[in-house]
Parts: C-alpha cells; sequence; structure tokens
C-alpha cells in the first residue's frame, strides 16, 4: 500500500490478513506494557528464551512488546529487514557506530554532521585508538580518497544539519563498496523515510533520530536504526544489551501515535518550507538560504533525484550582521520558539554555531559553512502567511 496507508496500518494490517492477530482483549490502540519483567510460562521456556530473546519478552532491555511494535512499523517504512529502538538520537548513532568499530579502525565521517555525533567521533572514539577523515561527502571521490585498509565504517548525514547540504548515497555507497568490510551507515532523521530510504540506495544501516519528524510533536527523546537482520541483531546482542540505552515503552507507544501523521505532516512542512525559503532568498536582510528545494541549493539536484515527495521542513539562512542581527532577530519572534531540536508540528529556531554545534571550533565551523550569522528554522505545520509575517516583523528590527 502507500505510504499513508502503510504508517497507519503496516504489519497490524499484515497480522489481520494474515490471521496471526490474536489480541487479548481489543484494543483498538496498543495497551502499553510499562513492565521491566514478564512472568514466563515454565523453567523450560525461562531457559529457552533467554538464549532466543527475539522469539519473546524476557526482561524489557532485551525487549517489550511496545517497542517491538515501532521497530517493526520502522522496518517496513525503511523497506529493512529488521530495526531496533533506543533510547535517543546519540543511542542510536552510539550503538550502531560501536557494533561496527573497533581499536585500530579508521572511520570516514562527513564534515558536516550533527554537533554531538561529531563529538563521538572526535572525542570518544579517539579514546579507544580509532582514527578518523572528515570529508565533504557531497563529493563521493573525496570519500574514495579517505579510504584507508583499516577503514571498517563511512558514516554520511544527509540532509546535513545545519547546512542542508545533500550527498549523494548511492555513489557514496559505490564508492565504500568496492572495498570489502566497510560498512556505510547514513543518518537521515532530516529526511524521515517518507522523504528518503538510503537503504534502497545501498546503505548498510539507516539511523534516525526518532525524537524529530517520527515523533513529530516534541515529547520523546528517542532513535531508531533499521537494516539487515545480521547487523542489527548484533546491535541488540551484545551492543544495545551493554550499554542499556533501551527506549521506554510509554516513549515507544507515544512514537506510535507521532507517526500515524508522519506523511500529511511531511507534505505541509515541505509545502511550508519552500514558502518560507522563497521569501528569505528575496529578503535584503539575507545573506544566503540554505534550503535543498531551492534551485540556488549547490546539491539541489542531487536532492531532486535522491529525496521524493519534497525536500523536508529544515532550512538554515545567514543573516547579515551576524550575531547582533541574530540576537534581534531570536528576541522578536512570536510565532517560532526559541529552541534547538527540530521536525516538530510547530515552528522552532536556533542559532547553530551556539547551539547545536558549540562542540566545532570556529575555525572548523567556518570551513563547514556554519558562519556566526546563521540561524536554523525548523519550520512547522502552522499557516505559511503567519511563518513569513513572524519573520518579516522580526527581520523589520534589525
Ligand atoms: C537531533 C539529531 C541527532 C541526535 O538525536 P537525539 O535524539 O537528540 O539524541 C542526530 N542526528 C541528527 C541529524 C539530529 O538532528
Amino acid at each position: 500500500m502507500k505510504f499513508n496507508t502503510d504508517v497507519l496500518h503496516a504489519e497490524q494490517l499484515h497480522a489481520r490478513l494474515t490471521g496471526s492477530y490474536k489480541p487479548q482483549a481489543m484494543a483498538h490502540v496498543s495497551p502499553i506494557y510499562q513492565t521491566s519483567t514478564y512472568v514466563l510460562e515454565d523453567f523450560d521456556t525461562a531457559v529457552y528464551l533467554n538464549q532466543h530473546v527475539d522469539e519473546g519478552f524476557v526482561y524489557t532491555r532485551f525487549g517489550n512488546p511496545n517497542c517491538d511494535e515501532l521497530e517493526k512499523k520502522i522496518a517496513h517504512l525503511e523497506h529493512a529487514q529488521a530495526a531496533i529502538s533506543l533510547a535517543s538520537g546519540l543511542g542510536a548513532i552510539s550503538t550502531a557506530v560501536m557494533s561496527i568499530v573497533k581499536a585500530g579502525d579508521h572511520v570516514v565521517f562527513g564534515d558536516v554532521i550533527y554537533g554531538c555525533s561529531y563529538a563521538l567521533f572526535t572525542k570518544v572514539l579517539t579514546n579507544l585508538g580509532i582514527t578518523y577523515t572528515r570529508v565533504d561527502t557531497t563529493k563521493p571521490e573525496e570519500v574514495e580518497k579517505a579510504i584507508q585498509p583499516n577503514t571498517s565504517l563511512v558514516y554520511v548525514e544527509t540532509p546535513a544539519n545545519p547546512t542542508l547540504k545533500i550527498s549523494d548515497i548511492a555513489a557514496i555507497s559505490q564508492v565504500v563498496h568496492k572495498h570489502s568490510g566497510i560498512t556505510m551507515v547514513v543518518d537521515s532523521t532530516f529526511a524521515s523515510p517518507y522523504l528518503q530510504n538510503p537503504l534502497d540506495l545501498g546503505a548498510d544501516l539507516v539511523v534516525h533520530s526518532a525524537t524529530k519528524y517520527l515523533c513529530g510533536h516534541g515529547t520523546v527523546t528517542a532513535g531508531v536504526i533499521a537494516g539487515d537482520k545480521e547487523r542489527i541483531d548484533r546491535c541488540r546482542m551484545p551492543y544495545l544489551q551493554c550499554f542499556g540505552a533501551v527506549l521506554d515503552p510509554f516513549a515507544a507507544w507515544q512514537l506510535m501515535q507521532g507517526m500515524k501523521t508522519l506523511g500529511v505532516r511531511m507534505e505541509r512542512h515541505c509545502e511550508n518550507a519552500m514558502k518560507v525559503a522563497r521569501y528569505l532568498e528575496k529578503h535584503p536582510k539575507i545573506d544566503r538560504v540554505y534550503y535543498p528545494g531551492l534551485e540556488s541549493h549547490p546539491t539541489h539536484e542531487i536532492a531532486k533525484r535522491q529525496m521524493h515527495n519534497g525536500f523536508g521542513g529544515m532550512m538554515s539562512a545567514d543573516i547579515k550582521g551576524g550575531m547582533d542581527a541574530v540576537r534581534i532577530v531570536m528576541n522578536n519572534v512570536k510565532v517560532f520558539s526559541l529552541a534547538t531540536s527540530l521536525g516538530n508540528v510547530d515552528s522552532l529556531i536556533q542559532h547553530s554555531p551556539s547551539m547545536s554545534h558549540f562542540d566545532m571550533s570556529p575555525e572548523e565551523r567556518y570551513a563547514s559553512e556554519i558562519f556566526d550569522g546563521q540561524v536554523r528554522l525548523s519550520i512547522g505545520i502552522e499557516d505559511a502567511d503567519d511563518l513569513i509575517a513572524d519573520l518579516d516583523q522580526a527581520l523589520a528590527k534589525i
């Protein structure tokens, strides 16, 4: 079925059609299994299930029905064999990365990625004897040049936070998979499965901060990883089992509710963002707008090829006058909330250099086009005219 039907019914409908749907009570919405442990039928079942934790429920750190339901939905939407849910996007990223790398390895990652992912590679993995090369992943030939005999991971974020650079997943996958033993991971948070399916384009694992578009309402912190069963099993056992960044059942349940409207929300996010981007592009106090839907965006052509249904709800803009102008705009917006995070139904504005990307040095930030006057906008599903009017009055105060 198509996206908006799948996002509501995938798996449950399948279970009904195949006759495997056997609820204890006919709850229309799944109950919340707010339990840490499960009663096991008898001793032999207990022995068996502890060896085969994916065949039943033993202890919530190994699995929970609400998380399981969410994981099956994510796997379906990402065209994956399997998925795993975790307590945050970074929980997903660190678990996925640690399931791949070992001491002495080398990793390649993009020069524009989420600030805490950058910190994971540059401040945590380096302590474990893992070296790295940062490259412009919009150029597959740069990725190729960076690969060393001990490279085990190529990590790509597209669209990239916060400059919305688009990397060509299929082209990078071709480069990466010429070598054996390298896993390619894509952070697809900004796109959501509605706009992009990295596994179809050759990525080995896709990660999301489900805190963002998948939830959509800013009510939970969560992350997911999707991919082939072998890789996902390895993320679960021993990595998630030992790191313990498991998702709470109530958060999984909330995500299931949020995701029902993912398709209609994304449609509106995309439509509104295009209008706001076109408005900002013409504004005399704006130097540059970073939105992959604009023809002026350097990687617009890749975005057109790689993303379906639109270009997303995220953009950045350089305000003329640097930090002083940013301060005026951020203190005067009324519909936009001054808050980090993104992908909520309501619009947010943040200052990337001092908020999401504070972990980078100024030199690294400038080299990555994260300038002092740059604000990042998460365009919500309000009426676009009201969003434009709000930005208009705030910009007029500069
Ligand atoms: C927010 C974000 C993350 C981190 O997710 P959390 O849920 O905050 O841990 C990772 N990648 C991208 C692109 C993000 O925007």
